[in-house]
């Protein structure tokens, strides 16, 4: 059977995709510094497609953001980056009249965005507002999750609650630091509900980039299965998962039917190799390029070990296709590696 299937057809991660969407830290830079491959591949992947960033880092103007980017060695304009802000305006929006006063709880980032969207931006509960909106800035504090806990209420009846971005994390040069959701959590704590959220894994952000860049084929590199895939696949966008960044070969072996991406690459150099397809052969064996790897029972079998990213690829498809969990797989610990 296999015999006469072609194997390493050629296909390319980006034959046929007219827009690349990238996440930013983990998969572009690491803190200060560009992610080794990244900014090349990049580039190059600008001369067959459009390209874009999608960010729900809330506390950065998309111009910011672009001039970082250009300091890599990337060709931005503000335009091409999208914000958690920019989808959570596209909500509010939606939920309320355009003019309307809105409390805002964040900083320039946000309230920039806001204000050009035609809202009247108030920082009082007593200001009446129409709408709260939330997202992270590093000056947010008591006082305005305190204006957003009055102005919501604890009533089911209360105006709309939008957050630019629920992220646990936040990371800085210093380490991890607690992201918007920890401080959408304290005033859900407060209130006993939760907002609307714009930023991955929700769509709104993807929907906002899709539209801005008139996407039919688009795909998205991200660096986390539980926002960046997750995010991608619920939107029904193809998605990439490159391993320069925080999830690796352990989450995505575990990874549930909802964060497993289309493609896997080490790093973003992969855009540009032929990817060598999934080929399933006798008794379930799944073969991808020089590695095999079989299920025998509950135990997960390498047949040929091969490269390590294409051992991990077909680790992933034999997993996955078993629909069992991974715990209750035999699964040999060097995969993981
Ligand atoms: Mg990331």
């Amino acid at each position: 059977m296999a015999l006469f299937r072609m194997r390493n057809s050629g296909r390319r991660v980006l034959d046929d995709v007219d827009v690349v969407l990238a996440d930013l830290d983990g998969v572009v830079y690491k803190g200060a510094d560009a992610i080794p491959h990244a900014v090349e591949s990049l580039n190059r992947a600008a001369q067959g497609a459009r390209l874009g960033y999608i960010t729900n880092n809330a506390s950065r103007t998309d111009e910011a953001v672009a001039g970082q980017l250009r300091g890599f060695g990337l060709d931005v304009a503000a335009s091409d980056v999208v914000t958690s802000p920019q989808a959570a305006v596209r909500l509010l929006a939606q939920q309320v009249p355009a003019g309307s006063r809105v409390l805002v709880v964040g900083g320039e980032g946000l309230t920039s965005v806001v204000a050009a969207a035609g809202f009247q931006i108030v920082d009082s509960a007593d200001d009446d507002p129409a709408a709260v909106i939330q997202g992270f800035a590093p000056e947010v504090g008591w006082s305005q999750l305190a204006e957003a806990a009055y102005a919501l209420g604890t009533g089911d009846d209360g105006i709309p609650w939008i957050a630019t971005n629920t992220d646990w994390t936040l990371p800085t040069s210093r380490g991890l630091a607690p992201g918007n959701g920890t401080l959408v959590s304290a005033v859900h704590t407060a209130v006993g509900r939760l907002p609307l959220v714009a930023g991955k894994p929700e769509t709104p952000i993807f929907e906002e980039a899709t539209a801005r860049f008139r996407a039919k084929h688009p795909i998205f590199i991200g660096d986390r299965l539980d926002t960046d895939i997750a995010g991608a696949n619920r939107a029904g966008i193809a998605s990439v998962h490159v391993l320069t960044g925080v999830d690796g070969a352990k989450q995505l072996l575990a990874a549930g039917p909802e964060e497993r991406p289309d493609f896997i690459l080490e790093d973003l150099r992969g855009l540009h190799e032929p990817y060598p397809e999934a080929e399933e052969g006798r008794g379930g064996q799944i073969t991808v390029g020089d590695a095999a790897v079989r299920l025998n029972g509950h135990r997960v079998e390498v047949v040929r070990e091969g490269s390590p990213l294409n051992l991990l690829r077909a680790a992933c498809r034999v997993i996955w296709d078993s629909g069992l969990a991974i715990y209750a797989l035999d699964v040999p610990e060097r995969l993981y590696r």
